[in-house]
């Protein structure tokens, strides 16, 4: 199963992408963690994107491009790509080297959620540094206040989770990202789900409008 994920931040596509890797084995491909991993590790690529995401701005495309064809590698038998792509140029990207290796899309999967909500829901995420596993202190809260409850390590809140970045990043998702629902709608990959209703109630949706839109997966 190959899928992308489209939809604004705090949408819940991290979790959703994380339960089918864990359900069905499709490899999460989550841009931001990758970029996260590498600001760590103070990588060149770490160096560069830091500029942008502590803005809230898209890292440029010829970056993020670049580093998605290396993951492609490594996931042969199937991938749920998790904020990737979020601009047309990087979706032309996507499709032509998908082309290149004769393995089609089975959907684009559209988060539909509410501003007011997306707002709350960021600034009580609290995230795992190490694995990128989220909480939310109001609908999800880990056991203890600021530790995972599965590798008992600290959580931390996303520097980019602050409210005003917050509000760019859902800015530039309407300026950059949501063109791309046009544009997969065109290509009659584009399903939706209701991205506001409980963990499980979407992981339900994305199972069904997947198995509607592509039987045989
Ligand atoms: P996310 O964890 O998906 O919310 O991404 C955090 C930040 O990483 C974004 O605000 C961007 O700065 C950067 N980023 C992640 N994915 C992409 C992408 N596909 N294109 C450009 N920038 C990205």
């Amino acid at each position: 199963m190959r899928l992308v994920f489209l939809g604004p931040p705090g949408a819940g596509k991290g979790t959703q992408a994380r339960l089918l890797e864990k359900r069905f084995g499709c490899r999460q491909i989550s841009t931001g963690d990758i970029l996260r991993r590498h600001q760590s590790r103070l990588t060149p690529l770490g160096e560069q994107a830091h500029h942008y995401m502590q803005r809230g701005e898209l890292v440029p495309d010829a970056l993020v491009i670049a580093m998605i064809e290396g993951e492609l590698e490594q996931s042969p038998s199937g991938w749920v790509m998790d904020g990737f792509p979020r601009t047309v140029a990087q979706a032309e990207a996507l499709d032509e080297t998908l082309a290149r290796r004769g393995i089609p899309l089975h959907a684009a999967v559209l988060f539909n959620a509410d501003r007011k909500t997306l707002i709350a829901r960021l600034s009580a995420r609290w995230t795992n540094p190490r694995n990128g596993r989220t909480y939310n202190t109001l609908t999800n809260p880990p056991l203890v206040a600021g530790i995972d409850d599965q590798d008992g390590g600290e959580l931390v809140q996303r520097e980019d989770d602050r409210p005003e970045t917050v509000a760019k990043r859902l800015e530039v998702y309407d300026a950059q990202t949501t063109p791309l629902i046009e544009y997969y709608r065109r290509e009659g990959k584009l399903v939706q789900v209701d991205a506001m209703r409980s963990v499980e109630n979407v992981a339900h949706q994305i199972a069904s409008a997947i198995e509607t839109e592509s039987p045989a997966w």
